[in-house]
């Protein structure tokens, strides 16, 4: 499916023409000038949201008022003077009106036809709406809207103050001319819509129809209460707003079942080397751990196969359920293929796995681009044989030249750094494979319910314990020394290790004013860090330099490894507890959030310091101090989406579909809610909506 931006529609019983130069007031020039602001016919016209609502006056009191609110007027007053020039000169024609006590100059600059003033001459009253200018003492009215001349005092107009829709202004298409055209299309095409929302969710949302919606939001009728409006506004605001999050969650969960309603996914019910495998972790299960894996084994166990994002902050024990599930998968019969996004996360992932499955009888391998083309080739094979149970790796593993024998179960670790191409290709490596994504970066749960929507989420958000919370230090960079001096001591009296991250490899001239890992490792080691062990790690160094660098930071035969964000995944350091982090302005939330789950990884004490540039904007500073005060990735993920947009969280932008024309993701996440669980109820029916409920979430 194609979810495109701004997604919505009116839909009629039954085909309508619906031109906009059936309206009066609309020739081809206006329908020229309305298509350039994507209005093409009568529905989008509907659509066009006010920009504000103005109050005018509807009476002659109201003129006073309306010098409060300056806008537009209705009222009648008693002609007390004709001015008409003759047609020669440039004097406009001049109508002074006597509105109860409040002198208004009516004023056209162009006589109309010849002989136009006579009306007024003979009249006593005269009745007028306008645009009031107030620049003089006095108001006056240039080309009033309506006139009308009078030989009589005529019935006071309604006295209610009256709103009055302001559209966008347009070049070439007064208000007046929208307002007149949109009632026009309001009697045509609103009596004849079909509600998509039923009116069984209507009423439990107390929501009206779309057809109330859009005639308070373009005040078809009258107003009785101004001071309710405001209410009612809202309420039909958020009509749209729930239509257009219920229209793209129907359609989401059709694909979510579509999908997967005609496959047959190998159903992984032998869960006892999963128990086992558990039982031989060195630690117990959290019980967000516990509920989670709890879940996914029934997803595992299902002909439908698993769609899940699981979400957890980084340490907090993911890639652990991730193992149990695996045992499950392969103790069924099947294989296991884990995807990281880097060799050195695919590296570290699988260590671990060969040490944890060590007394199992599993064939774990690894298949990276750094094998040779032969090794690739001997895992290639012995994939397809059966031979291998487990294979970690990266993208190598979806390459053409690859398959399996019965592969049941796909992870994808950081998954937002993968595309969803590179997610199916290794998908169609299997027959309906089981799928878990798993992401560190904690992403609001309204974004997630949009751009993943396909998938079911399940939530850790309890960290192991004995994790102390890492203290975080915003400081400037002339407090540079003391910090490095404090690592230096540290690291002296307790042997605890720390990164030093930095946004460039080397300094470069386009971003000045950026330090850089290279020399930075540079003058550290020959200067405040002299006498400790400085590595460095980055993205350009090669494979075999990279790895031998990583291991002697495990192995805490280096004390400060500057690097760039390629520790941003994966690295798991315990010993290291300090991290300080260089030009932190240049990164977003997300990602300093992830470097930072670098360290806090034991029950020492840890510390972030980010040693901030001289000249930071107000955001960036905004951003950085959010970050200081909490460490929980969630609550920072709330403030990015406000602070930044949908855009920067990875993977969102490709999707499209955090885009709405109603809707936004932060104000409206309660009906974005409500869209999701009764679409889910209308697709699926009520017991399979609730898959996702609970605390898991
Ligand atoms: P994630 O992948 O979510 O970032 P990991 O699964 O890599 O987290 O776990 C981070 C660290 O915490 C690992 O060293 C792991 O062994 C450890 N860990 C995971 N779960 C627990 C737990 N329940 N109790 C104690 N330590 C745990
Ligand atoms: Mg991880």
């Amino acid at each position: 499916m194609d979810v495109t931006a701004g997604y919505f529609e009116l839909h009629l019983e039954e085909p309508l023409s619906t031109e906009l130069t059936e309206l009066q007031g609309i020739g081809p020039k206006t329908e020229e000038r309305l298509q350039a602001r994507d209005i093409d016919d009568q529905r989008e016209l509907l659509l066009l949201i006010p920009r504000k609502y103005q109050r005018i006056a509807r009476h002659l009191d109201g003129l006073e008022m309306a010098r409060e609110h300056p806008g537009y007027i209705e009222a009648i007053g008693r002609v007390l003077h004709v001015n008409d020039p003759p047609s020669q000169s440039r004097a406009p024609t001049e109508v002074v009106a006597d509105a109860q006590g409040q002198h208004v100059k009516l004023l056209w600059f162009n006589e109309p036809y010849p002989g136009f003033a006579d009306q007024f001459r003979s009249a006593e009253w005269i009745k007028f709406e306008g645009e009031v200018d107030w620049t003089d003492q006095s108001p006056s009215i240039a080309h009033p809207e309506q006139f009308d001349a009078l030989d009589h005092r005529p019935d006071r107009p309604d006295p209610e103050m009256a709103l009055e829709p302001v559209y966008t202004s347009m070049e070439g298409v007064s208000d007046k001319r929208l307002q007149s055209a949109i009632e026009q299309a309001a009697e045509r095409i609103l009596p004849r819509l079909v509600d998509v929302v039923p009116a069984r969710l209507r009423e439990s949302h107390d929501l009206g129809t779309v057809e109330e919606a859009l005639r308070t939001i373009h005040v078809l009728e009258p107003i009785d209460d101004p001071d309710e409006f405001e209410a009612e506004l809202e309420r039909a605001r958020n009509r749209l707003v729930y239509e257009e999050f219920y229209t793209l969650q129907l359609e989401l969960t059709e694909e979510y079942v579509e999908e997967r309603r005609a496959a047959e996914a190998p159903r992984c019910t032998d869960r006892k080397l999963g128990r086992e495998l558990v039982r031989r972790l060195p630690f117990e299960l959290t019980d967000d751990q516990k509920e989670v894996s709890a879940r996914l084994a029934d997803d595992l166990g299902d002909r439908m196969p698993m769609r899940r994002l699981l979400q957890g902050d980084v340490g907090s024990g993911k890639t652990a359920v991730a193992f149990a599930m695996t045992a499950i998968c392969i103790g069924s019969g099947h294989q296991v293929a884990m995807m990281a996004p880097t060799d050195i996360l695919a590296q570290q992932h699988y260590d671990r796995a060969l040490e944890l499955f060590e007394d199992f009888d599993v064939e774990i391998e690894l298949l990276t681009g750094s094998l040779t083309k032969s090794e690739q080739r001997e895992v290639a094979e012995r994939l397809e044989s059966g031979d291998i149970n487990f294979a970690l790796g990266t993208h190598a593993l979806f390459q053409e030249s690859v398959a399996f024998e019965s592969l049941g179960f796909i992870i994808v670790d950081e998954q937002h750094k993968f595309g969803v191409e590179q997610r199916d290709a290794l998908l169609a490596k299997g027959r309906d494979p089981h799928l878990l994504a798993m992401t560190a970066t904690p992403i609001p749960r309204s974004l997630a319910h949009t751009a993943f929507g396909d998938l079911d989420l399940a939530v850790i958000r309890e960290k192991p314990p004995g994790r102390t919370p890492v203290e975080t230090y915003l400081r400037r960079r002339y407090s540079a020394p003391d910090v490095y001096e404090y690592v230096r001591k540290r690291v002296h009296e307790t042997g605890e290790q720390a990164y030093f991250v930095y946004p460039l490899v080397e300094p470069s001239d386009e971003v000045p004013n950026r330090e850089s890992a290279v020399e930075s490792a540079e003058s550290l080691a020959n200067g405040p860090l002299a006498d400790v062990r400085v590595g460095i790690l980055h993205g350009q160094m090669d494979d075999e330099a990279k790895h031998r660098t990583m291991s002697q930071f495990a192995n805490g035969e280096i004390d400060v490894l500057c690097a760039t964000t390629v520790v941003e995944v994966g690295m798991d350091v315990s010993n290291a507890t300090m991290m300080v982090i260089e030009s932190p302005e240049v990164f977003g939330l997300s990602q300093l959030h992830q470097l930072r789950g670098r360290v806090g990884r034991s029950s020492a004490d840890s510390m972030c310091v980010l040693l901030a540039g001289r000249d930071l904007t107000e955001d960036a500073r905004q951003r950085l101090q959010s970050f200081s005060s909490t460490d929980d990735g969630f609550e920072l993920a709330e403030v990015d989406l406000e602070i930044r947009g949908p855009g920067q969280f990875l993977g969102i932008r490709q999707s499209g579909r955090a885009e709405f024309r109603f809707g936004d993701l932060i104000r409206d996440a309660d009906l974005l809610e409500d869209a999701r669980r009764d679409a889910r109820r209308q697709v699926m029916g009520d017991v399979a909506a609730q898959s996702e409920g609970g605390a898991s979430e």
